[in-house]
């Protein structure tokens, strides 16, 4: 079994990235800790590669500084910081076999022979390769290349992994089994992760933190179910999933009034609610808020049922319900109300 490698604690500052006269990055401060899982999710062009690059070593920032447990490595060159890397489009050596993919690393590092050899078969056990190390890089499926590209870049105990979108190219299966591999090795390894996605739910599923990046800006950093639940904004509660909009005028919403709980932030323009949080009634639900609507469409998705209602003044609701707690006969062009509990209302 590898041993647990010294994790990084990677800090940066006030990091800006131009291109031309095109910000790319615009003051993201953030500090990564030993050990963490962190991901940067953002819409495409939102610059969480750039970010990574200039992580990396491999950019430089036009402004702010970069920090490697505490010590300034803003213009130390990528081979000094020592992280690992694993992109989509990391080509395994193609003539060179598994192992010695694996190898190739350690030996740049002229580590001795007997260590190149133990370390090459230990990672090979490790991501589930054993008796794959003989073949090329040709004779395996996406996910074992992709599994051979995360053990070279473990091999030699690197501080920090870096992973650029490494599965985007695999099947929805396989996607979820790697993601499963990932957070194991994690979990064993110990080492810092930084991972880049722009699926929502990968970045929720694998990480300990979730830095969600908009046009350059860092608008969120917190930890998965926090970003859901209390989004910083609205460009964060939209881009985490669906989430009810409701616009409000002096605490009402067409009229009637409505209640958000304590944590909700701060009274705004607009009230958001997630749809597994609203409930479908038939009557003015007694408790908690409640909005008249017409239903306008059911689609069955086993389990669950996605409800679309529209309010009076022209709203557009969605909930999913249980299918279950669906009342007898329910059709479409019901006169129906949505109701949920004020502490599930976001001022966003
Ligand atoms: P994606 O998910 O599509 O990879 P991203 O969030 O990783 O997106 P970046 O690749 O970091 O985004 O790009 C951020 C912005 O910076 C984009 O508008 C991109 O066009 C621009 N950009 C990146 N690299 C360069 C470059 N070398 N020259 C000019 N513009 C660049």
């Amino acid at each position: 079994m590898p041993q647990k490698t010294t994790a990084a604690e990677i800090g940066a500052q006030d990091i800006r990235k131009t291109f031309g006269t095109f910000t790319a990055l615009k003051d993201v401060s953030l500090t990564v800790g030993r050990g963490e899982f962190l991901t940067l999710l953002g819409p495409s062009g939102s610059g969480k590669t750039t970010f990574l690059m200039i992580l990396a070593g491999f950019e430089a920032p036009s402004a702010g500084k970069l920090f490697l447990n505490g010590t300034d490595v803003t213009h130390a060159p990528a081979e000094a910081r020592g992280f690992g890397m694993v992109f989509q489009g990391y080509a395994l050596f193609p003539h060179m076999t598994v192992e010695q993919n694996i190898a190739f690393p350690l030996k740049v590092q002229r580590r001795s022979s007997a260590e190149i050899k133990r370390r090459t078969q230990d990672m090979i056990e490790m991501v589930g390769l054993g008796g794959h190390g003989h073949k090329r890089p040709s004779g395996l499926s996406g996910g074992q290349q992709q599994r051979v590209a995360l053990a070279r870049a473990l091999a030699y105990e690197p501080s920090a992994l870096l992973l650029d979108e490494p599965f985007s190219a695999l099947d929805k299966n396989l996607r979820g089994q790697m993601q499963d591999e990932v957070r194991r090795l994690h979990r064993e390894i110990g080492t810092t992760f930084i991972f880049v996605t722009h699926d929502q739910s990968e970045a929720l599923a694998l990480s300990s933190r979730v830095a969600i990046f908009d046009h350059g800006q860092l608008q969120q950093v917190a930890a998965p179910r926090d970003v859901y639940e209390r989004p910083a904004s609205r460009f964060v509660a939209e881009f985490l999933g669906d989430i009810n909009i409701l616009p409000l005028s002096n605490g009402q919403f067409e009229g009637g009034a409505i209640v958000a709980g304590p944590d909700a932030g701060t009274p705004s323009g607009f009230l958001g609610v997630r749809p597994e949080y609203m409930q479908l009634h038939q009557s003015k639900p007694a408790a908690g808020n409640g909005i008249a609507a017409r239903l306008e469409d059911l689609t069955y998705l086993g389990s669950e049922t996605r409800l679309s209602l529209r309010t009076k003044g022209d709203v557009p609701l969605i909930l999913h319900v249980p299918t279950a707690s669906l009342p007898e006969g329910l059709a479409t062009g019901a006169e129906v109300w949505a109701g949920w509990p004020s502490e599930r209302g976001l001022y966003l």
